[in-house]
């Protein structure tokens, strides 16, 4: 079988797809003030032409699929395009991120199409602290979906919390006590300054992993699930795992191995460059012909690294518009 190996001698065999640039929330660091202007529905992929791509992918060598968006639960139907994807040869692994609010309404549609897993976001566990973040009173129905996700087996189950200085680094060993009671992957994750005019959130994991040590003792563990950018701990009687994603200050670019396809059919070739492909032809539709060439592209073309500054706007769109 063909494989994605680009110029550094990456295996590129993960397709991250937004489904979707609608989101039920507003997060601060997410989406501009503003808003954004959302895409038309006839702008939006259809399952039938994510399928194609995903098939031409899948013969390059992509096993691992992520929906993403926006939010890929409030995209109708999604469960349908989980079990489309499950069917396509090649492809081991279909997992989501989501913010959970609607994952206890769709969970048992979500296990029967064959979910492998979820990732969770979550930056407080406060009530208020979540309304002034995500703009929405939503706190309860992402807990209660973070218990479906454990009870329906969505194993392991990650949670993503970015690290927000003077927001939530007072809240870091109630997060920590959450993977004492429950068999939870917390993942700390880099705040990225992407259209945020907030100010300045950063916090480096190195100062999180200092404080946290000052109480607990972490012990390096390798996760056997995916083999994405975080770094994984334990301690003593930790039921889960203690994970970080450290984007700016210790970038993990040497082991990317993915590619990211937007919810209007553009392949991206990495997070934090604007580079992409337009996977359609002038009709609107998906170029079935000419597929493989241009994922070969975005392989050639995939970039060295990023340098993401601290502070600094370093994108000119949001991770909702991009799809994180
Ligand atoms: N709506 C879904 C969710 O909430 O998980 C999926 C999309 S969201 C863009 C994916 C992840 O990106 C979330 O965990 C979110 O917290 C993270 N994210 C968004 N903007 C970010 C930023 N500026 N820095 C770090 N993480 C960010």
């Amino acid at each position: 079988m063909e494989q994605l190996i680009d110029a550094y001698q990456r295996k590129i065999d993960y397709l991250r797809i937004s489904v979707t640039d609608r989101c039920n929330l507003r997060c601060r660091y997410c989406m501009p003030e503003e808003g954004v202007k959302n895409l038309s529905h006839k702008q939006i992929l259809s399952y039938e032409q994510i399928v194609k791509i995903v098939k031409r992918g899948a013969e390059l060598g992509i096993e691992k699929i992520r929906l993403t968006g926006g939010d890929p639960l409030v995209r109708k139907n999604i469960a349908q395009l989980v079990a489309m994807l499950k069917k396509i040869n090649g492809i081991k692994e279909v997992s989501m991120t989501t913010n959970a609010i609607l994952l206890t309404d769709y969970a048992v549609e979500l296990k029967q199409a064959g979910l492998d897993r979820v990732n969770i976001s979550l930056d407080t566990l406060q009530a208020d602290k979540y309304q002034e973040i995500t703009k929405v009173d939503a706190i309860d129905k992402v807990k209660q979906g973070i218990k479906t996700a454990l009870e329906y087996d969505f194993k392991p189950v990650k949670l993503n919390v970015v690290l927000l200085k003077d927001f939530n680094d007072d809240e870091v060993f109630d997060f920590i006590d959450l993977t004492r009671r429950f068999p939870l992957h917390v993942r700390f994750i880099e705040w990225m300054a992407f259209n945020d005019t907030a100010g300045n959130n950063y916090l480096s994991i190195d100062e999180l992993k200092a404080k946290l040590e000052q109480k607990i003792t972490l012990e390096s563990i390798d996760l056997k699930s995916g083999n994405g950018p975080a770094r994984y701990y334990t301690f003593d009687d930790c039921k889960g795992s203690v994970g970080f994603i450290s984007p700016v200050s210790n970038h993990f670019c040497d082991s990317c191995n993915r590619l990211r396809l937007t919810a209007d059919g553009k392949l991206r070739f990495c997070l934090c460059s604007e580079q992409e492909i337009d996977l359609l032809t002038d009709m609107g539709q998906v170029d079935t012909r000419a597929l493989k060439n241009k994922f070969k592209y975005a392989i050639e073309n995939k970039p060295d690294a990023h340098e993401l500054k601290e502070t600094e706007n370093n994108a000119l769109e949001s991770m909702s518009q991009i799809g994180g």
